[in-house]
């Protein structure tokens, strides 16, 4: 057990770039009463690298069909309630086009993991962006595949790759997947991504039913492993026709608690504030971002389909969570002391 002392140096050691042992880690992560301390030490850190500036990113859900069956979400296959679509490469264009006119230089491409987009169509809606916007960049969040789809992919011209761990722990991977499904496998589509020169992206749930503080640390220790460029993080929030749908959400507060100690860990990371945090509550957003969070992830989804996007129940769509409040959006940021940033905002190593 360690001491307020001992827990406060290893808060300022960390910010002077160390690395504190599991039981610290451990320790900072179960108090609240270091939060206030940690928020400052991590927005100094991400003002260091990143100064004032936050990039904005265009999120298309481009499908909401998925093979998998994922207990804790609601486009899993065996949800046989939740409502199906998928964009065609026009949709995703057209979107593009929107997303280019408001400021927007990155967009987002992600979706369950659906069969029916191959590689060659994939590699089309990519080359086509490319050719289109060459200015922008192309993330794509659309699951696990084989080596040679993500170099097919990274060859027609995607950037990135969001690929959520969710948690590295086996046995707690377990309890959140059924048997089809590898924690191991993950981790190598990860480190295959990494390999082919994609900026990479992972994280995990806050909150997730079963999940302990030793799998937090685990969690942390894995992306210290791999050394991602953009790490997402957000707490559980339950889907009522899942096998948690009786779950309580994960705390909002030890999610912006972690985004502080990951800011600290990982100082040139790109760490969005999240819709879930915002469905918390609307002002997670900006206690996120005055805590080391330097991206938001505004809807550039049509409109007719962005409700069917439902991974958890009450998911924010409208709002600040859309990219057509694009000017709202630069004025909460001006208002806490940021800048939105129309650049492609890649990350700063
Ligand atoms: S979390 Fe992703 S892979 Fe799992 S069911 Fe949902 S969309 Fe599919």
């Amino acid at each position: 057990m360690l001491s307020n002392s001992e827990i406060s140096e290893a808060i300022k050691s960390m910010a002077a770039g160390k690395n504190p042992c599991d039981s610290a880690l451990a320790a900072i992560v179960s108090s609240s009463d270091y939060d206030g301390e940690l928020a400052s030490c991590a927005d100094s850190v991400r003002r260091k690298v990143y100064s004032d500036e936050v990039y904005l990113r265009g999120l298309i859900e481009i499908s909401s069909y998925c093979r998998n069956n994922c207990f804790y979400c609601g486009l899993r296959a065996g949800n046989a309630k939740a409502l199906r679509y998928r964009l065609s490469k026009d949709e995703i264009l057209t979107a593009c086009k929107e997303g280019c006119e408001l400021g927007f230089r990155t967009f987002v491409l992600q979706g369950g993991e659906d069969p029916y987009f191959s590689d060659s169509f994939i590699c089309d809606v990519v080359s086509s962006i490319k050719r289109l916007y060459p200015d922008c960049a192309v993330t794509l969040s659309i699951g696990e595949r084989e080596y040679s789809s993500y170099k097919a992919l990274f060859d027609a011209g995607a950037d990135r790759y969001l690929l959520r761990h969710e948690t590295a722990d086996d046995a707690h991977y377990r309890k959140l997947h059924p048997e089809s499904m590898s924690l191991q496998n993950r981790k190598e589509c990860l480190f295959a991504l990494k390999e082919i020169g994609y900026q990479v992206g992972s994280g995990f749930m806050v909150g997730s039913p079963y999940q302990t503080v030793e799998n937090i640390v685990s969690d942390i220790r894995f992306l210290q492993e791999l050394s991602p460029d953009m790490i997402g993080i957000g707490p559980f929030i339950p889907h009522r026709n899942t096998p948690f749908g009786s779950f309580s959400c994960g705390s909002a507060d030890l999610t912006i608690r972690l985004i502080s100690i990951l800011r600290l860990l990982f100082p040139y990371a790109l760490i969005p504030a999240t819709t879930s945090l915002a469905t918390i509550a609307e002002e997670n957003r900006k206690k996120a971002l005055i805590s080391g969070a330097n991206v938001i992830m505004p809807n550039l989804t049509p409109l007719k389909v962005r409700k069917k996007y439902e991974i958890y129940n009450r998911k924010l769509s409208s709002s600040l969570e859309s990219a057509q409040a694009v000017e709202s959006i630069k004025a909460m940021l001006a208002d806490i002391g940021y800048r939105a940033v129309s650049s492609r905002g890649d990350v700063k190593r």
